[in-house]
């Protein structure tokens, strides 16, 4: 076999330009033969048929029909974001626009460890993450791979700050991956405050304060995963303030509000935060991934210095060679930012307002559908995107049990989510191009799989 073509210099367009043909072929090939949101059969058809076409996965001969094999096995067996009968999670349809130039960014393939590999890149990495920054109050902000990663980030440059340790405060409504943050960084259990109605109750942060001992970072959620709900935040600001205790607000879902005029009060408050995390692959239709946390005080960043005389050495930074090291704690790193850059300026504020209106409009005409069907209850309004709701009178295991068949028949993915001590099934609407229709139909499926 002669060598392999390569997807840059001068010959790369030209490679890859068949190649392209061949995935987009094969997309279009396995979403008409999976014919909906999600693969039918469940875990063993879909495992059993991947089997099938992945063969030998590493045979002594190659096969240059790999692509198309693989591409269209991955396809037939996708959930499908951008059907709209997908909705389960915080899992969005991505835009073709961010898409196209996630393939210029595996293409260039620059990593933002050091200036040498990343010049363009770099400078675009600092333009952009300081105009998301300022979007929050804040005056810098990190590029991560997600909400999970930011929390992390966000307790890692809390500890340093507080001198090598602290207290996590969360709501019992956070996300998974704050308490699991701090058992990575070896803190203290968290205390976790009660959420009675699903958002943290600022009297309880602040017994909790009064009565742990600090230093403490309390943890607020914009949008939590479970039911979109915003946490109170100007109260709880105040409440950290009275206390001297550090904030850090979890908007991984609740921050693309930023974008709407209509929406963006929701947040107020958020510019109160010592750090906030963003999730645009959730509200800002970015390919995962697409995390930024963003800092307020830029001096909490120099927790993160590192030197590595290959990357950072001291006469290349004096000679003024940026010195990127300390923008994450990986080394190499993917460009994430020119697929967000490339969004936002195409898009503009008024174009992801829309977007962003129109889901929360969604989630409110899904939500007037389930209250005006008898044989189903509405947990809330919505306060974003997701709405929760379930057959009234059902128990919990049918519940479970509607999901689940949903899901192996491939007709709809809905998630779940516990709230009031009751499973209910979650509709996460992400995708702006769901009509009232899609909406329709979705109940209308519910309400054929449900045993009465
Ligand atoms: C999705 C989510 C996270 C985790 O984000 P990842 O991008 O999946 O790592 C954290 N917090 C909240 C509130 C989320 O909704």
């Amino acid at each position: 076999m002669s060598t392999p073509p390569l997807a840059s210099g001068p010959h790369g367009p030209d490679a890859l330009r068949p190649l392209l043909d061949t995935v987009l072929h094969a997309l279009h090939a396995g979403t008409a033969a999976r014919g909906g949101p999600l693969p039918a059969g469940g875990p063993d058809a879909v495992t059993a048929r991947v089997r099938d076409a992945a063969g030998d996965v590493l045979p002594d001969t190659g096969d240059p029909d790999a692509l198309r094999t693989l591409v269209t096995a991955l396809t037939e067996g996708a959930a499908d974001p951008a059907h709209p009968l997908c909705a389960a999670h915080l899992h969005g349809p991505p835009l073709a626009v961010a898409t196209a130039a996630d393939l210029a960014a595996s293409v260039l393939n620059p990593s933002l460890d050091s200036w040498d590999q990343a010049p363009a890149a770099s400078a675009l990495e600092t333009l952009v993450t300081h105009a998301l920054a300022r979007e929050t109050g804040a005056a810098d902000a990190l590029v991560t791979t997600g909400g999970t990663e930011s929390n992390q980030l966000a307790l890692l440059l809390a500890r340093e700050a507080a001198g090598g340790t602290l207290r996590l405060v969360h709501g019992a409504n956070a996300h998974h991956s704050l308490p699991r943050a701090a058992w990575l960084l070896g803190l203290p259990a968290p205390v976790v405050v009660p959420a009675p109605t699903g958002t943290l109750d600022p009297a309880a942060l602040d017994e909790a304060l009064d009565q742990v001992p600090g230093p403490h970072l309390v943890a607020a959620t914009a949008g939590t995963t479970d039911a979109g709900l915003i946490d109170p935040l100007p109260e709880i600001a105040d409440r950290c303030a009275a206390h001297g205790a550090r904030l850090h607000i979890d908007a991984a879902y609740g921050a693309g509000l930023l974008f709407s005029d209509r929406h963006r009060p929701k947040l107020t408050g958020l510019d109160a935060a010592h750090t906030v995390a963003l999730d645009l692959h959730k509200l800002g239709w970015q390919p995962i991934a697409a995390g930024l946390l963003t800092v307020k005080n830029p001096d909490d960043l120099t927790a993160l210095d590192q030197r590595a005389d290959y990357l950072n050495a001291h006469d290349d930074t004096e000679a003024g060679l940026p010195d990127l090291l300390g923008r994450s704690p990986r080394t190499s790193r993917r460009p994430d930012i020119l697929k967000i850059a490339v969004t936002l300026k195409t898009l503009g504020r008024d174009g992801l307002g829309a977007l962003v209106d129109r889901v929360c409009d969604l989630a409110q005409q899904f939500a007037d559908l389930v209250t005006g069907h008898p044989g189903f209850e509405l947990h809330a309004p919505p306060t974003i995107s997701t709405v929760l709701f379930r057959p009234t009178d059902a128990t919990d295991h049918t519940v479970a049990t509607i999901r689940r068949t949903l899901l192996t028949t491939g007709r709809a993915a809905l998630g779940r989510a516990r709230a009031d001590g009751r499973l209910w099934l979650k509709a996460t609407l992400l995708n702006p191009r769901t009509r009232p229709d899609d909406l329709a139909d979705l109940l209308h499926l519910v309400e054929g799989n449900t045993p009465r």
